[in-house]
């Protein structure tokens, strides 16, 4: 399904963002293929949205949402998840299979290409840690086999060797003998600390060496402070909320004030987890 002058609002957990200029959701990865074969635009890949800013001015190019690629199986104990599978649904799934490892991934509104681009993880767990080889597609629509020696991976960080491939699944392992945490406690635990059910897009920045984010914009006296529509949250201050209608621009605003602040306070660089596109 190709449409044009998309609202990524719709597509965003900030609930805010211009319109791409072409939207496609592909319905199986032949038709992804076949699009790519033909597309000339650059290219968006797009999952939950849940650690996108797309600017207010939208997107010039093709955004590619990819939750329609959402089969997920097993295979000798190996999880194979597409691109579009939901972390709370492979979660579940490896509970299902008497697998462990994966319980963090529940509290993780994402889905497996969007964890894998960012090497998402919670409470001191990172996906990559459970990935075996990845399926990749690049703009030619060609599809590979990666393992993980192709990519370097850090803290929120993946960079492919390949450049110009998409992750399209993933071949995971966990544990069949040892259970991590109840997936319910995690969720209790995060609910109880972080504002979760407000339009965010979890942490804003990255925890610099040493440091805790949300600690430094604490103490910068910015819990609760407002740009437009944009606020820092009275509950965990490294989340921005969209409380009321703000704009892209807005909540960028805002990530620039609280740089600024903090830099000048504690001398200390805040990198933003979220992207900026
Ligand atoms: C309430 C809340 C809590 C959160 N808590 C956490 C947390 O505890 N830990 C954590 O790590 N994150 C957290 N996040 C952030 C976010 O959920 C994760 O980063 C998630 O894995 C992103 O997945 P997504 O599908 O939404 O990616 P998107 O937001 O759609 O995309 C994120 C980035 O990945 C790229 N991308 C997406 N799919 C692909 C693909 N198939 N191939 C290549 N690139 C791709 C996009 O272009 C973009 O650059 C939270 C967000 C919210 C809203």
């Amino acid at each position: 399904m190709l449409i044009h002058n998309e609202s990524m609002s719709k597509h965003c957990s900030l609930r805010a963002g211009g319109p791409a200029q072409d939207f496609f959701i592909p319905q199986t990865l032949n038709e992804l293929s076949n699009f790519l074969k033909n597309n000339q635009k650059p290219i968006l890949m797009l999952g939950l949205g849940s650690n996108l800013l797309v600017r207010d001015r939208g997107f010039f190019g093709v955004v590619i949402k990819l939750t329609q690629l959402n089969q997920l199986n097993i295979n000798d104990s190996i999880i194979c998840a597409d691109a579009g599978v939901t972390l709370a649904k492979l979660s579940r799934f490896c509970e299902s299979q008497g697998l462990y490892g994966s319980e963090f991934l529940s509290a993780i509104p994402g889905s497996v290409g969007g964890a894998l681009a960012m090497n998402s993880g919670a409470f001191g767990f990172e996906i990559w840690s459970y990935v075996d080889s990845v399926m990749t597609i690049n703009i030619l629509g060609q599809v590979f086999k990666r393992s993980p020696d192709e990519f370097s991976i850090g803290y929120r960080k993946v960079e492919p060797k390949h450049k110009g491939e998409y992750f399209i699944g993933a071949n995971l392992t966990f544990s069949q003998t040892n259970k991590q945490q109840d997936a319910k406690t995690l969720l209790k635990k995060r609910n109880d600390t972080q504002p979760v059910g407000q339009a965010s897009c979890g942490s804003v920045f990255k925890n610099p060496t040493n440091h805790f984010a949300a600690k430094l914009i604490e103490d910068s006296g910015l819990k609760g402070y407002c740009i437009g529509g944009a606020c820092v949250s009275i509950k965990h201050a490294n989340y921005i909320i969209n409380q009321n209608h703000a704009s892209s621009d807005d909540i960028e605003n805002l990530i620039q004030h609280i740089q600024h602040t903090v830099q000048s306070k504690f001398n200390i660089n805040l990198e933003t987890e979220v992207v900026i596109v």
